[in-house]
Order: structure tokens, then sequence, then C-alpha cells
């Protein structure tokens, strides 16, 4: 195999890398993809812990992505939903809370209509993010600084800081005010909604399975554990070394890599100055994704804490007689081990007292030298400064993945929106060079 010649070197096996293996193997081309982990899926994991399957990364989807609900259409998977919660609690201005989801979302609702009031005048088309001709004007605000200026009171700007701190997973001081315009532009600009759309609907026998139904159709290659180190531009094409001094050779290269750690791979020639930046600079993302059992609390809920909290964001997943499944986020990794039952009671208790934790888990996805974030969030001004150039190809070589994505970029949904459109690229790519060896012969 390492001396084989491929059409296509595909580097990774998440969403977007199996996609587009299955998108261009299926038009004849002749396609490998490299994979570090030994596993498909890469951020979506479906892992055995806390004795049943349980979605270490990527879980939600919704009709209103339509790149995976085809998907899912396609593969005839079934799609169920989260429990409703019943009942809310949260933490604001010092003070704990609760009462209904219903009396927490009315609090909330005044301020996420005035931060995104201007939705429709900066993303018109949605799937086309760069339209606006007046982005410049607002991509350089946070969200932190677009809160600030709402004048809310003390309450409602800590639940505020706490929802966004949430969608970005990570705080909100380097959220980009557009990249939260974009997921409402998606929802039909109703902050509800999103949410919904979100963390509402999953995948009955998990990502595994749409994973593993795209790849079966995919007549493509595949090798594990390949640590793609180095990627270099040849007369005849491209050559990749791996970590283990193994070479491949191919007609054209798709990186899936997220942004975070793009800069892992030694390109020859280099990425364009533009495009090294942006991954220098890195996303906003950065927290964490815990599950817990807990002792006979098994009530559907959905808890807020601030966003100096290790947990930010919490609700009810699975009931196990009287036992529950929580599920959670934090704002940043480096404040909660999900593995250590200790810090995850410590961090729960803080938004609800009386939780007593038996099991917890979860992955540290920042720390994993293979991913570097969690789901990619932009930092303000890096939707004007890096989109149209991240998705720029340069001569055979394509950049692909959620992290480059124009709809749900961040989601399963964005992984697979961007693996189409490089697919096409690529595809176009490789008939103009056999025109031009055509000619030339
Ligand atoms: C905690 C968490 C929760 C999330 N929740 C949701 C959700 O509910 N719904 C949703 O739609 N999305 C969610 N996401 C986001 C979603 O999982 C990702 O956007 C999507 O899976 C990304 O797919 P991708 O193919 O673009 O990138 P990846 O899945 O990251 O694939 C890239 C692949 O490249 C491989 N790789 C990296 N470096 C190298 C190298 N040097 N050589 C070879 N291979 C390499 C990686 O191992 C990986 O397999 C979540 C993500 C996380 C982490």
């Amino acid at each position: 195999m390492a001396n084989e010649n491929y059409d296509i070197l595909i580097i990774g096996a998440g969403f977007a890398g199996v996609t587009a293996a299955r998108e261009l193997s299926q038009k004849g081309y002749r396609v490998l993809i490299l994979e570090a982990r030994d596993r498909l899926g890469g951020r979506t994991w479906c892992d055995q812990k806390l004795g049943r399957t349980l979605e270490m990364g990527g879980t939600w989807v919704h009709w209103f992505q339509p790149h995976v609900w085809s998907e899912i259409t396609r593969y005839g998977l079934e799609v169920i939903p989260s429990p409703e919660p019943k009942k809310a609690y949260w933490t604001a201005n010092g003070q704990g809370k609760e009462g209904t989801p219903e009396q927490l979302f009315d609090l909330l609702d005044e301020a996420n209509q005035g931060l995104l009031a201007d939705t429709r005048k900066y993303f018109p088309l949605p799937y086309e993010p760069l339209t606006s001709k007046e982005l410049k004007n607002i991509d350089h605000l946070t969200v932190s600084e677009k809160i600030e200026q709402l004048g809310l009171n003390k309450e409602i700007k800590d639940l505020m800081e706490s929802l966004w701190a949430l969608n970005f997973n990570g705080p909100t001081e380097r959220a980009g005010i557009t990249q939260a315009m974009r997921w409402a532009a998606l929802s039909d600009n109703n902050w509800q909604l999103m949410l919904e759309i979100c963390a509402s609907f999953k995948i009955a026998k998990g990502t595994k399975a749409l994973i593993e139904s795209i790849f079966s159709d995919a007549k493509a290659d595949i090798l594990y554990s390949k640590v793609v180190s180095q990627v270099e531009k040849t007369a005849d094409g491209f050559t990749i070394k791996t970590k283990d001094d193994k070479q491949f050779n191919g007609k054209s290269v798709i990186t899936t890599l997220p942004i975070n750690v793009l800069n892992s791979i030694d390109f020859k020639p280099s990425l364009s100055a533009v495009k090294c930046k942006a991954a220098k600079e890195g996303q906003a993302s950065k927290g964490i994704k815990f599950w817990a059992k807990v002792k006979n609390f098994a009530n559907p809920f959905v808890a807020f804490a601030p966003v100096d909290y290790p947990i930010n964001y919490a609700h009810l997943e699975y009931v196990e007689g009287k036992d529950g499944i929580i599920v959670g986020f934090g704002p940043d990794a480096a404040k909660l081990n999900p593995e250590s039952i200790y810090e995850v009671e410590q961090a729960l208790r803080q938004m609800k007292p009386d939780l007593e934790v038996i099991e917890s888990a979860g992955h540290d996805w920042v720390g994993d030298k293979f991913s570097g974030e969690t789901w990619p969030m932009q930092c303000n001004n890096q939707l004007t400064n890096y989109l149209f150039e991240l998705q720029n190809p340069e001569d055979g070589l394509f950049l692909a993945g959620s992290d480059y994505a124009n709809g749900w970029a961040g989601f399963i949904d964005g992984a697979i929106e961007s693996a189409f459109t490089v697919s096409r690229k690529t595809a176009d790519y490789l008939k103009e060079q056999s025109t031009k060896q055509r000619t030339i012969q």
C-alpha cells in the first residue's frame, strides 16, 4: 500500500474525512485515509463508560442541520429526544435559585433578543457568512462586550455570560459576536430554537452508527495509528510522511485537522501566512464535557452556573432506576478533571448541593494532541480575517472539516458540509490536472 499512488490522500477519519472519502471514491478516485487514532470518528466517540455507551464528544443533531439530517435519512437511522427538563436551577448574582425551565428562559429572552438583534442584517444568507459588506463593523466585538453594552442587571448578565460560555465552551471574552449571530441566523433568528437544535435530539445508536454507515459506502483504503508529520508538494503531487517513517504519495491532499492542531504538520511549502496565523491564534473553545452518575436523583432538570465555576451547565440525560446520568460542560478544561469523582461532585454541588456522584467520565479534547479544542468557535475578528482564506485551496491541498464550514461550523453538520464542498473542489482540481497533462502529451 505504501508505494501505491493515490489520487487523494485524506488526513483524518472524522466526519469530514470519511464523508470526503465516500464522495470521492464513489466518483472512481483512488483514496487513502491516514488517521492518527485507532478508530473512526475524531471528535465524536462512543465509549463504554458508567456501564453504558456514552458520547464523549459530538452528540446532538437536528433537522435544522440539513447535511447531517440527510445522512441520517439516507442510512435510515433513528433519532431520539433527550429528556425534556421539568425543573431549572441557576446561580447568578451570588444566589442559587430554582424554577421551571420556562421561567429561566423568560429571564433570558429580552437580553438574547438584544444580543442577536442585527443577525438578519449581517447574515441574510446563513450558509454564505461573508455576504454582508458591513461585517467588519461588528466582527471586532466579543460576546462579552456586546453583553456589557446591553446594560443588564447582575443576575441576567451572569446568566447571559453562562449561556454563551456554554455555547462557546469557553469564556465570552474571546467569543466573537459574529459567531453567535451565525448560530442564530441558522436557527431562524430564534435563540430558544437555537438551543433546541444544539442539544435536544441524538442518534439512537450513537454517532458511531452514522460514521460507520458513511464509511461502509466509501471504497477507500484506511490506515489507523498513522500520525502525519509532513506534507510536501512534489512535481507529481504530494508526499506525506508519518511519524513512523512511512511515506505515501497522492495527486492531492485533503487535511481535516482541527485549526488548533493544524500547525502540528510541517507543510512544504508552508501554508499561506494567513492560514498559519489563524492556526497559531486558535479558536475560542477550551472547555470540557463530563458525564456523572448520581445516586437517587433522576428528575429531568437543567442547571446553569457562573462562567468562573468549573461546571457552568448540566442536565439529566439518562435514568437508571433511582439513579440519574448527568451530562454537562465547563468553560475551562484546566479547571475540571472529568474522571475525578471528587472534582465532579464538588463542582456539581455548587449548582445543586445534595448531589452524590457515584461515577464520572469525560475526555480532555483540549489536551488531546489530535484535536486541541472541543467544538470550534470563532473569536472576534476571525470570521473576516480568516474564513475565506482557510477555505482557499493551495495547489491541490485542501482544508476540510467542521472548523472551516460555512453553516453549522463547529457541528457534525459543518464537517459534512465542508466535506461536500471540498470533495467537489478536489474533483474539479484533479480533472483540470488531467486535462493539462493530456494537452502537454
Ligand atoms: C465535547 C464535544 C461536544 C460536541 N458536541 C456536539 C454536538 O452535540 N453536536 C454536533 O453536531 N457537534 C458537536 N461537537 C462537534 C463535532 O464533534 C465536531 O465538529 C465534528 O465531529 C468535527 O469533525 P471533523 O471531521 O471536522 O474533525 P475531527 O473529528 O476532529 O477529525 C479530524 C481527524 O484528524 C485526525 N488527526 C489529527 N491530527 C492528525 C495527524 N497529524 N495525522 C493523522 N490524523 C490526524 C484526528 O484524530 C481526527 O480523527 C462536539 C465536539 C466536542 C469535542
